[in-house]
């Protein structure tokens, strides 16, 4: 037999990277983008990567034994990749996730055999029963529990400049000029950025922050640059920002930050699914927003490479739902004459690495 895996989580990785055109419209000036598609890990999500890695780190040092319960805090992805580690390594897995999750996560979560515990997404971080802090307290009370604690474990991080990093480098023959990932942990455009950074100092890093979230504000800060972020609330986007800054994003490696909208973050993905016959989350639509808004600052012949972290079945019932989107008062298409378009390039180019 040939090319034949032992168990599901070796599939994990290695995953295509994709040009997209069709969604980015015209006068792209020669501008390429490709998408790293980590819908296609075997979960439906990039966070499939640091489940296996944090998980094995702690078997082989002792942290976790066979037989053993994983706890963690999830936006439903990391817990999917983690009920994926529980059953191939003869672990339990017990997930922290908000009500506000969606159906379909919830479902699929329930599928797996995952030990739900639902938390009220609206309570303030310090609060004990809080999505932040639940997981680590219920963790604390169960002897030999494993605590990941994606959100202040670099080990996330390190994960990602360990694997996608190289593999983005790889696919690209080290021609890249710009990467755009969402933040919400951090660890992929903190681990991925930092490996591409130091392949090559020029490579600009976006990270790419959703309207409430405090990251964009605290970048702001440690940066000096302008603080033009929303204020700090609520957001219907799931995977992207905090309600509380965390120990995973590694603000020195990002040379901007960018906020979006839930609205154009979900329209962004719609388009994807239709435009480009790529059917993910929010949080693609939002990295979609983020690389369109900054092509008119490229030079021409720039490369910019994204990632798209989840599969689009897992909001069927939200994003791609025309009655849930206009009962929270959003858009369901773009108005064809408001259709956002590249504007034309500077008449000075950006050059890649230019500070901002
Ligand atoms: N998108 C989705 C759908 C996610 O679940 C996550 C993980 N929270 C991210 C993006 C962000 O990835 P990271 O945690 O590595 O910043």
């Amino acid at each position: 037999m040939a090319d034949v895996l032992e168990d599901v989580s070796e599939a994990i990785g290695g995953t295509p990277m994709v040009r997209i055109r069709r969604s980015l419209g015209t006068g792209l000036n020669g501008i390429e983008v490709f998408a790293k598609l980590e819908y296609l890990n075997p979960m439906g999500s990039v966070k499939d990567r640091v489940a296996r890695y944090l998980v094995d780190r702690a078997l082989a040092s002792g942290a976790l034994s066979p037989g053993g319960l994983v706890i963690e805090a999830s936006s439903g992805n990391t817990a999917m990749g983690l009920a994926m580690m529980a059953t191939t390594r003869g672990l339990r897995c017990r997930a922290v996730v908000r009500h506000q999750t969606s159906r379909e996560k919830l479902d699929c979560l329930r599928a797996l055999g995952v030990e739900l515990i639902l938390v009220d997404g609206d309570l303030p971080p310090e609060h004990p029963e809080s999505y932040n802090r639940k997981a680590r307290g219920l963790a604390a009370e169960e002897p030999g529990a494993f605590f990941p604690d994606q959100h202040n474990n670099r080990d996330n991080n390190r994960c990602h400049y360990e694997t996608t990093g190289p593999e983005i480098w790889r696919q690209t023959e080290g021609r890249i000029d710009v990467f755009v990932g969402g933040i919400g942990t951090g660890g992929t455009v903190s681990g991925v950025g930092r490996y591409l950074k130091e392949r090559n100092p020029d490579i600009r890093v976006i990270a790419v922050d959703v309207e409430g979230s405090v990251f964009s504000r605290h970048f702001a800060v440690l940066s000096g640059a302008e603080d033009d972020s929303a204020p700090p609330g609520g957001y219907l986007l799931e995977g992207l920002g905090d309600e509380e800054i965390i120990s995973c994003p590694e603000f020195d490696v990002f040379d901007r930050m960018l906020q979006v909208s839930d609205e154009e973050a979900f329209l962004a993905a719609r388009e994807l699914a239709r435009e480009e016959a790529m059917l993910v989350g929010g949080s693609s639509g939002a990295a979609l927003w983020g690389v369109r808004r900054i092509l008119p600052e490229l030079h021409r012949g720039a490369r910019v490479v994204t990632l798209f972290p989840d599969s689009g079945t897992r909001y069927l019932s939200t994003i791609f739902n025309d009655d849930w989107l206009r009962g929270r008062g959003l858009r369901t298409a773009r108005d064809q004459s408001s259709r956002r378009r590249p504007d034309p390039p500077a008449r000075r180019p950006v050059s890649p690495g230019a500070s901002q």
